[in-house]
């Protein structure tokens, strides 16, 4: 059993928890929505006060928030968290945030005597309700060693990307490419049904051909071709079009730090930019399908 610190309990932390709980280990949570730390608390969780209040006994510090700004107001400066978090202690720290900021993060843990990891994940609210989400992990191999016990108590596979900032930069490189075979899914669905076939015949005939991919596979932007797929909803309980433009704009500032190419990625970000000025930036990221159609 470990004492673990568990701080953001939205979409992904609340389920994270929750399994981490059930693994028998011991949390102290924290978020600034007080109904979230309510709802942990009463399956065996204690409540703090503060960020401060959470870590003050923890051997392991985890943080699941919004972006890159939350994280770096969470742990840098005077009030920020790496000053009282106990030297030798461990920090997982799983937002999806830049590159840039996991360093600056990493290099300040590294100067208290505190053990940092960029793991970022993959795998959406359903990945991590049912404990099978995939972590991308930047930071010392040593250091992973520590923190696969916990990692594996919310998730299935665990990769070593390199050093510090490495998990961000593969979970950018990841996103880019969802969006890019999301998009492209979701043009073929509306020319092929435009020209008078049925949306189900030709996601089959796609998904076994060649221009088979996971959009295709397990999340058809079409509604009512997967009866479990967001498109099938409305479009609700998925992974958020705005939060997608967030990691389309991260990838792009890695581009632009390295002078890398990116015309997909950087097409991928406008065309969601244009969904997210329509309104539809809460609806889960494969509605980019509403672009396509009337
Ligand atoms: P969310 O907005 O639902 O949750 C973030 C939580 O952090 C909120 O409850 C908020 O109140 C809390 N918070 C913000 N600042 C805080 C602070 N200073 N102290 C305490 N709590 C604070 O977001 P989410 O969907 O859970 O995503 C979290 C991260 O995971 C993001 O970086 C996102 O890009 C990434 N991610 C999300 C998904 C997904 O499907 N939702 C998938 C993979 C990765």
């Amino acid at each position: 059993m470990t004492q673990i610190a568990f701080i953001g309990l939205g979409h992904m932390g609340l389920p994270m928890a929750r399994n981490l709980l059930n693994a028998g280990h011991s949390l102290s949570v924290f978020d600034l929505v007080a109904s979230a730390v309510d709802e942990l608390a009463a399956q065996g969780a204690r409540a703090a006060s503060s960020a401060a209040d959470a870590v003050s006994a923890a051997e392991v510090v985890i943080s699941m928030l919004p972006a890159s700004r939350h994280v770096e107001g969470l742990y840098l400066g005077d009030a920020g968290l790496l000053s009282v978090i106990a030297p030798g202690s461990l920090v997982l720290e799983c937002s999806t945030i830049a590159p840039e900021a996991a360093r600056k993060v990493h290099q300040a843990a590294a100067t208290r005597g505190i053990a940092l990891l960029d793991a970022p994940v993959s795998g959406g609210t359903a990945g991590a309700a049912a404990g099978t989400l995939t972590f991308m992990v930047g930071g010392a191999a040593a250091t992973l060693e520590r923190a696969r016990q916990v990692l594996a108590g919310m998730g299935k596979n665990i990769f070593h990307a390199g050093p510090a900032g490495a998990g961000q930069v593969a979970k950018v490189c990841n996103n880019q490419l969802l969006a890019v075979h999301m998009i492209g899914t979701a043009e073929a669905m509306a020319l092929g049904v435009a020209n008078g076939l049925d949306p189900a015949t030709l996601a089959e005939i796609m998904r076994q051909s060649s221009g088979g991919n996971w959009s295709l596979e397990k999340y058809n932007p079409w509604p009512g071709v997967m009866p479990n797929a967001p498109a099938s909803k409305d479009y609700r309980d998925g992974f958020a079009a705005e939060l997608m433009a967030k990691d389309l704009g991260l990838a792009q500032e890695a581009a632009q730090a390295t002078a890398s190419s990116t015309p997909m990625g950087a097409l991928a970000l406008q065309l969601y930019r244009l969904l997210l000025k329509q309104g539809q930036g809460k609806l889960d990221f494969s509605a980019v399908q509403k672009l396509f159609v009337e």
